[in-house]
C-alpha cells in the first residue's frame, strides 16, 4: 500500500456562488446542478438550515456505512465536499457539522434524503484531469483511482 498522499493538479476554474432551492433534497440538487454545468470536478462550502437529514459514519470493520435520519430545525454549520465522476456522472461526496435548536452539535457523512430549508453555496470547478471513484478493496469505499 501506497503510504504518500496520491494527488493530480489542477487549475481554478469558473466559482459558482448561489442559493439552494427548498423543500428538496441537497445531494441530488448539488449533482443536479453540477450535471447542467458540466462541472465534473469541484469543492464546494455551504450553509443555511435543512428540515431533515441523513448522515451516517463508515464501520471500517464491517465495511458498510452506518446511518440515521433525523427530523428538525437544523442549522448547517458547515458542510464540505467534493465532486467528481462516478459511473459517468457527477457524484457528491460531503460532510455535514449541524446543530439542533439548542445548539447542539452532531455531524457525519451526509446522505440523501436530507431536505434543504434554506441555504447558499459555493462551488468551485478544478480544471484538469478527471478524478474517478472507483472500489477500493483495502477500505470497501468508492475512492478515487489515483
Ligand atoms: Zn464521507
Amino acid at each position: 500500500m501506497n503510504d504518500k498522499i496520491s494527488c493530480k493538479e489542477f487549475k481554478h476554474g469558473r466559482i459558482f456562488t448561489g442559493r439552494l432551492p427548498h423543500g428538496v433534497d441537497l445531494v441530488q440538487s448539488i449533482e443536479d446542478f453540477c450535471r447542467d454545468a458540466s462541472i465534473n470536478m469541484a469543492t464546494f462550502s455551504l450553509i443555511g438550515a435543512l428540515s431533515s437529514v441523513t448522515i451516517g459514519s463508515y464501520d471500517q470493520t464491517q465495511q458498510v456505512y452506518v446511518s440515521f435520519s433525523k427530523h428538525a430545525d437544523l442549522e448547517v454549520l458547515s458542510c464540505t465536499g467534493n465532486i467528481s465522476i462516478k459511473d459517468g456522472s457527477p457524484m457528491v461526496h460531503a460532510h455535514i457539522v449541524l446543530a439542533d435548536i439548542d445548539g447542539k452539535t452532531f455531524g457525519g457523512h451526509l446522505f440523501s434524503e436530507s431536505i434543504i430549508f434554506a441555504g447558499e453555496i459555493e462551488i468551485q470547478e478544478l480544471s484538469g484531469e478527471q478524478l474517478e471513484r472507483n472500489h477500493d478493496t483495502t477500505t470497501g469505499l468508492m475512492l478515487w483511482n489515483i
